[in-house]
């Protein structure tokens, strides 16, 4: 049987045709063009999952899935909130439905990402995983058993709006000190700014002066070079991301903690110091038999495809 996945992002539409075991056998894409409304948008998704359909026996399409950004219920199919699309209380599964003919399950993107590396990722042949997207924001996914915990709305899982420092950084949901203010990208770039007006000596500050600006991979080198400011703004990132995910781990206990987005790329870099910083945070540490793995996430972008394509079976 064959699955059809659609991953609704702002810029673009991503799909493919999936096999069950999580292969990727055609894909295509278009531009996301929200200013036309979501009507339009739901007929855009029709389109793509009619031309990646062509071609194959309908009977071997086993269901459609689609990832999209917010608060989405599969129970009602109704999108609640999406910052991203600017959508409120948009009935997407009506709407998909009517345009396409096929049946469509739905999640969040993050959720439906984090079934992806489930499948046939990172975190294949685990029942228990956390993805955790480290960009702009901090993006997650919970899969427990094999099924994505969606909460009674579909807005379960929103691990980067946990707070890690009571009275920290302001967050653009309204709350100060979200575990996403200090773990994501802009969080890290945030505090290296912050470490540079306070050391304008630094290797940090040189090299950003360099290049023009300052970002994950000119931070992670400076630390590399030994210059005290990134040594120092690294073991802060690192501090809060460790903080964040010993919660979930204390939380959910799974069996793989995964991280993707950008600073992900830094590997071992990252890793290896962050294992070090989250094992003495966990509850029973030292009396387990079985830990958490803390890896780094395979799939890329078509985490959310894979992953969607899998609604079907895993909701
Ligand atoms: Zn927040």
């Amino acid at each position: 049987m064959h699955y059809i996945g659609i991953d609704l992002g702002g810029t673009s539409i991503k799909g493919a045709v999936v096999t069950e075991g999580g292969t990727i056998l055609k894909e295509a894409s278009c531009p996301t063009q929200r200013e036309l409304g979501p009507e339009h948008v739901a007929r855009e998704i029709a389109g793509l999952i009619t031309a990646l359909a062509e071609g194959y026996d309908p009977q071997a399409i086993g269901g459609v899935g689609v990832g999209c950004p917010g608060i989405v219920e599969d129970h009602s199919g109704i999108v609640r909130y999406s910052a991203n699309l600017h959508w409120e209380n948009f009935d997407l599964r009506a709407a998909v439905q009517k345009y396409s003919g096929y049946t469509v399950r739905l999640a969040n993107d993050a959720n439906a990402a984090a079934l992806g590396e489930v499948v046939a990722g990172c975190a294949q042949n685990v029942d228990s995983a956390v993805i955790l997207t480290l960009g702009t924001g901090v993006g997650s996914g919970v899969v427990l058993n094999g099924k994505i915990l969606t909460g009674c709305t579909g807005g379960a899982a929103e691990l980067g709006h946990m707070v890690v420092e009571d009275g920290g950084a302001l967050c653009a949901c309204g709350r100060k000190g979200c575990f996403e203010t200090y773990a994501s990208a802009t969080g890290l770039i945030r505090m290296a700014k912050e470490a540079m007006a306070q050391h304008p000596e630094s290797l940090l500050h040189a090299t950003a002066a360099e290049v023009g600006d300052v970002n994950g991979q000119t931070i992670f080198r400076a630390k590399e070079q030994g210059d005290p400011t990134a040594v120092a703004v690294v073991e802060r990132y690192i501090h809060y991301l460790s903080v964040g995910i010993a919660n979930v781990i204390n939380c959910f206990y799974p069996e793989v903690v995964a991280l993707s987005g950008g600073i992900a790329n830094q590997g071992e870099a990252l890793l290896a110091p962050l294992r070090e910083a989250v094992a003495p945070q966990v509850y029973g540490n030292q009396y387990l038999q079985t830990h958490t793995r803390i890896l780094g996430c395979t799939l890329g972008y078509h985490a959310g495809i894979i992953g969607a394509a899998m609604l079907p079976t895993a909701l």
